[in-house]
């Protein structure tokens, strides 16, 4: 069977050659003799591989000495708890800005822990932009941002200025996309599984000052910084597969340009795209020029009726699954359709994406 084009937002298409890669090494790694996925991560045979692909995240995002790198467990969804739970701090407060249905769900969480402050959000136009800020201030243990919005398709084109509150980001759908400053930040957390690799593992890059014993009686080990940090996440049994196949993932990254060749990768095709989206009479694009993502493409159909536009959809989901384009629904709680073109997805991808958009348009509308 031929492979498709998977579009999906996550888990999300990994490059070829890297699982190749994993099916030549799946039975015997290296001189080893056995799997990475049966070895021990305590063995000499493991720890080459976690201090890899460590090595991998420090060089292509240019991380400074004073932070650690963490590979983690429970998704990013488990970030949400970890993030107040380890950062509360003197003023029991946090800022979090509310640009969709991921930093939503992360002030949720935070709510539990610690009083969160809503400073700025972009729901009042259903969070098709990313607010204008010039300044978060106030007395904040840290600041909160969700940096690309994987549902909605939106991205902060630029790091908002908090001054000395540390400023916190989830970056699970944009993560090595493009260069990103970690410097800026104080934490950043991303699940492997749109941009990285196999779902299981979740990248935290933190910087030193902020891993400290935690003053809550409540607080689970499994959930501190400081349980992780000092073992070098090896405190227990780390996702081994998976921090395995992101380390081959960075290296892929690495051959293609690093993130800077990412950059240009990922720009082209979503250009390509947008454009495409743009130029038609029969899709259009519900999300503002200058706050689109370079990673998730939401579009719609310019179908008024509510309930034509919706089986117009399902049709193009359907067909489009035809052509070997698979993937392109809308998330649950938006609909229309969603193409997610992560660093992996390439450009043919997008081409042929685009061809049948063209063509699926002339033979379901009448004025295109
Ligand atoms: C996918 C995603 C999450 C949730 O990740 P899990 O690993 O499934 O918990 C959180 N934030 C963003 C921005 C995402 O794209």
């Amino acid at each position: 069977m031929n492979r498709v084009y998977n579009f999906s937002a996550g888990p999300a298409c990994l490059p070829e050659e890297i699982l190749k890669e994993c099916e030549r090494e799946m039975l015997c790694f290296s001189n080893t003799g056995q799997s990475v996925m049966e070895m021990s991560h305590r063995s000499k045979d493991f720890k080459p591989i976690i201090e890899d692909a460590e090595s991998m995240v420090r060089k292509l995002m240019n991380v400074p000495k004073n932070y650690k790198v963490l590979f983690l467990q429970g998704g990013a969804s488990t970030q949400f708890a970890c993030v107040p739970l380890n950062l509360k701090g003197k003023h029991g407060n946090a800022a979090y800005v509310n640009t969709g249905v991921w930093s939503k769900k992360a002030i949720a969480e935070a709510k539990k822990y610690i009083r969160t402050d809503v400073v700025a959000s972009s729901e009042d136009k259903n969070f098709s932009y990313i607010p204008k800020i010039e300044k978060i201030a106030g007395d904040y243990d840290y600041a909160y941002i969700c940096l690309n919005n994987t549902i909605k398709g939106t991205k902060w084109n630029y790091i908002p200025d908090t001054g000395n509150i540390p400023l916190v980001a989830d970056i699970s759908s944009c993560i090595l996309s493009e260069p990103l400053d970690v410097s800026k930040f104080a934490l950043i957390f991303a699940g492997a599984q749109k941009n990285l690799g196999p779902a299981g593992v979740t990248l935290v890059i933190i910087r030193d000052d902020l891993i400290k014993e935690c003053s809550a009686d409540f607080m689970p080990t499994m959930l501190s910084y400081k349980t992780h940090a000092d073992e070098n996440s090896l405190y227990n049994t780390p996702p081994c597969y998976s921090i395995y196949v992101v380390g081959k993932v960075l290296h892929w990254i690495e051959k293609n340009g690093g993130a800077d060749g990412m950059k240009k990768r990922n720009e082209e095709k979503a250009k390509l795209l947008y454009d495409y989206i743009d130029n038609s009479s029969f899709y259009f694009s519900p999300i503002e020029k200058d706050s689109r993502s370079l990673m998730n493409v939401p579009f719609l159909t310019s179908e008024g009726d509510e309930a034509k536009a919706d089986a117009l959809h399902k049709k193009f989901v359907k067909d489009a699954e035809l052509h070997g384009l698979v993937n392109l629904a809308g998330h649950r709680t938006v609909g229309g359709m969603r193409a997610s073109i992560y660093n992996a997805m390439p450009l043919d991808g997008v081409k042929k994406l685009i061809e049948f958009m063209g063509n699926f348009a002339k033979e379901n509308a009448c004025n295109e």
